[in-house]
């Protein structure tokens, strides 16, 4: 069989491989980077995650790699464990025939166990920057030196504080090396990471700076009061029924909350943060990725190089605080040549923040109202008369209905029956959520007009203006927070 990826001139193991994962045509990063990459030249990658960066950068290292050599010749660095294992899991598929062995270096896991497998003969090291620069600065690894060396997620690492490690790595490395740098953004610091650390290196951009986000990902924003929020995202968990989502929150408490309250109302909803121990995470991700959790609650550094393609939708329960967390959170949905759907809860007070961000990512990030709970229950009603239409007659069917026997007609069991659906899939919180266009404008007109006026008498600008109407005069919170919502359990079959 031939594939499209025959003309790059990969090994044919190799090739092999790609034809056993499936992918049919090179993506564009794959296209553009793996004939650099086998010219040998050092490259700088812009590329998303999602987009196939992996197997640009694996399929042509490892077809240059020398398998007879004993030594590890292409040492991977990633932000996190979860992305290091990631990468390292498809590296080793892509490298099943040629008999390439990957090892994964992380901290928290036994020293001695990760020094034994790559002593043992590894090909390829995926590690993450501290037990990688631990390692060599302890002087724990004999005769390590990668000819190739990948730095994937460079602004990951930035933000993580990586930067100096990644730097010190490297001058524990040969200077004679292949250097490979992928990025989904590339601010200053990574720029001159870049300059001063590769060789000459080629420039691949498949995201034009005017799109810096996938453009398969629908991108929406809702504006709610703050008290709203749990039920803003609620009402759309019900109204949108994702395949499978990640809602990103911006502390590990409010992570915990957000998972055990969709976990009480039903939703097969687990939380990751940074603070669960390891074995705790990769659970989670496990069950995660075979769809027996379907809304992971996360913060950004849980959730970093998550690699799942079938997430429908990204929920950002609080915005994020920069455009690259922005663009990094949505880019967990729409992998891998599918569609999805970002969305995005924002308070009035955050409105200009949101727009700043769209702003800076350069897409357009589209306003939308919340669906009025009557709205979702027409359309729920609509898709069970669909379901009951379709449903296959059960042999034990009949059985009932002679238990029933004469006492109580057809049309009184049918209605029963139908109320029973009804009630096993209530859908409960306020009809009206979040704000419509026009009522928007104008709020935010007024909230414009008086931070002027605060900021002119020297008040406390806009940070101080808005408090919604979240609480009563009182100062209690509405009856209507989610807290006080009750909701029988979701049956998900
Ligand atoms: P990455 O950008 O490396 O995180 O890859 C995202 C997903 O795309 C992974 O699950 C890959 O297995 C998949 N993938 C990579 N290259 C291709 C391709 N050419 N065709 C289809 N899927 C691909």
């Amino acid at each position: 069989m031939t594939t499209t990826f025959d003309k790059f001139n990969l090994d044919k193991d190799i090739l092999k491989a790609v034809i056993d994962a499936g992918f049919r045509e090179p993506s564009p990063v794959q296209d553009a980077a793996i004939p650099l990459i086998l010219e040998g030249n050092d490259i700088v990658a812009q590329a998303q995650t999602g987009t196939g960066k992996t197997a640009a950068f694996g399929l042509s290292t490892m077809s240059m790699l020398d398998t007879s050599d004993r030594n590890v010749q292409i040492l991977v660095i990633t932000p996190t464990r979860e992305l290091a294992t990631q990468v390292s899991d498809e590296l080793f598929s892509l490298g099943k025939y040629r008999h390439i062995k990957t090892v994964t270096i992380y901290g928290g896991s036994s020293y001695s166990r990760q020094i034994g497998l790559i002593e043992r003969g590894a090909n390829v090291v995926v590690a993450t920057p501290g037990r990688m620069l631990d390692l060599l600065k302890n002087g724990r690894l004999k005769n390590f030196a990668p000819k190739t060396v990948i730095l994937d997620e460079a602004d990951e690492m930035l933000d993580m504080g990586f930067l100096d490690d990644i730097e010190s790595i490297l001058k524990f490395l040969p200077k004679e090396r292949q250097t490979l740098l992928f990025s989904a953004t590339m601010p200053e610091p990574i720029k001159r990471l870049a300059k001063k650390t590769l060789n000459d290196p080629k420039f691949v951009n498949i995201t034009p700076k005017e799109h810096a986000t996938n453009e398969d990902i629908e991108q929406l924003y809702y504006v709610i009061e703050e008290r709203e929020r749990d039920n803003a995202l609620l009402r759309l968990l019900d109204a949108l029924e994702p395949v499978k989502s990640v809602v990103f929150c911006r502390t590990k408490k409010e992570v915990d909350r957000v998972s055990t309250q969709l976990m009480a109302v039903g939703y097969p909803a687990k939380g990751l943060h940074g603070d669960m121990e390891q074995n705790q995470r990769e659970t989670v991700i496990k069950a995660f990725r075979a769809s027996q959790i379907e809304i992971l609650v996360a913060t950004d550094v849980a959730a970093r190089g998550l690699n799942v393609t079938d997430i429908s939708h990204v929920f950002n329960f609080h915005m994020p605080f920069d455009p690259e967390s922005y663009v990094h959170r949505i880019g967990r949905t729409g992998r891998a040549g599918r569609k999805g759907t970002a969305i995005t809860l924002v308070n009035p007070m955050e409105y200009h923040s949101m727009q700043r961000i769209a702003k800076k990512v350069g897409t357009n990030i589209q306003f939308k109202m919340v669906p009025t709970l009557n709205d979702v229950q027409e359309s729920q009603l609509k898709k069970m008369a669909d379901e009951i239409e379709k449903a296959e007659l059960d042999v034990n069917a009949q059985k009932i209905l002679d238990i029933l026997g004469d006492d109580i007609n057809l049309s009184k069991i049918s209605l029963k029956l139908i109320s029973m659906l009804i009630n096993k899939n209530s859908l409960q919180g306020p009809n009206k959520i979040g704000f419509d266009q026009k009522t928007l404008t104008n709020l935010i007109k007024r909230l414009d007009e008086r931070n002027g006026r605060d900021r002119n008498r020297g008040g406390r600008g806009r940070s101080g203006g808005y408090r919604g109407r979240s609480r009563s005069r009182s100062g209690e919170r509405s009856g209507k927070s989610s807290g006080n919502r009750e909701r029988r359990p979701r049956s998900r079959n």
